[in-house]
């Protein structure tokens, strides 16, 4: 699949500035110094792109996963996994195709523990229901299986509607989503949250890094448990200085900080920018 965004343009002999389309926001603007498969990025969103001309280009064609979340009970949730894709041929309209592959069930298996049960489609050798317990296979004989990919996009849109008046009214998951810049699996995040509530609070201090190693790698680092998660403030729980926090908000943090943080504050250091950087930064809280 393409990694980055495209810049859709009509190429005009001659012309300083093509109008075109960025296929990461859906603006349209004017751009100058445009050339077929040239990097740019986009004056709207910011984002990065590659340049294409609709007159070179052929099919456009791509695929992508997204995460439905929905409530089936008061303490039971579905995420349907969606398999979306969309083509042009040149001329054409573009067609949009998407059907459902997987879907995970989080219940509660015994008070404050929820699991994740996964469904997968099966028509084939359908009795009662097409679906079958289990993921899809993630290999076929000739390679990976799109569709057992869990991964993707996530529906933000009806998730404060869905989750309110569950266990997970609080849980920050769009925010978390928000804050990661990246897709992600939800159904491991929504099993973890109601064991373990601090995910809510790492999310609003926007320590997204931490709250993505506890839902997907657990509390542990070499062994050894990374965080308190019985302690009753910030000191207790991540075992630094409160003040300390902007370090680990910075975008590209991680638990090497964490640890590095504290052996400083061990040794009677404060953190500056020479043991982050190797240059005397001063960090002075996140950056925007
Ligand atoms: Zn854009």
């Amino acid at each position: 699949m393409c990694c980055l965004p495209t810049f859709f343009y009509d190429y005009r002999k001659g012309a300083k500035r093509v109008r075109g389309v960025c296929s990461a926001c859906g603006q349209e603007f004017e751009l100058a110094g445009v050339r077929h498969n040239a990097e740019g990025s986009c004056p709207c969103c910011g984002r990065k792109f590659t340049m294409k001309s609709n007159q070179k280009r052929g099919r456009i064609w791509d695929r992508e996963t997204v995460s439905v979340v929905q409530r089936l009970r008061e303490n039971e949730l579905v995420v349907r996994i969606l398999k979306a894709s969309r083509w042009q041929a040149r001329g054409c309209s573009a067609e949009l195709d998407f059907y459902e592959e997987t879907r995970i069930v989080i219940r509660q298996t015994k008070p404050g523990k929820f699991d994740v049960f996964p469904y997968h489609y099966s028509p084939y050798d359908a009795v009662l229901t097409p679906w079958k317990t289990g993921y899809p296979p993630v290999m076929y004989l000739y390679g990976q299986n799109f569709n057992a990919e869990t991964c993707g996009y996530l529906y933000t849109r009806n998730l404060s509607r869905e989750l309110k008046g569950t266990p997970w009214q609080y849980c920050q998951l769009d925010a978390f989503y928000e804050g990661i810049h990246d897709q992600m699996e939800a159904a491991p995040y929504l099993a973890a949250y109601p064991e373990i509530p601090a995910i809510e609070f790492f999310v609003k201090l926007e320590l997204f890094w931490l709250a993505s190693q506890i839902v997907y790698r657990g509390n542990s680092k070499d062994g050894r448990q990374l965080i308190n998660l019985q302690g009753k403030n910030l000191r207790d729980v991540l075992q630094i200085d409160p003040s300390d926090l902007p370090w680990l908000q910075r975008p590209g943090s991680g638990v090497q900080d964490l640890l590095l943080l504290r052996i400083l504050r061990r040794e009677g250091h404060l953190p500056d920018g020479e043991f982050f950087f190797g240059s005397s930064v001063e960090c002075v809280g996140k950056e925007n």
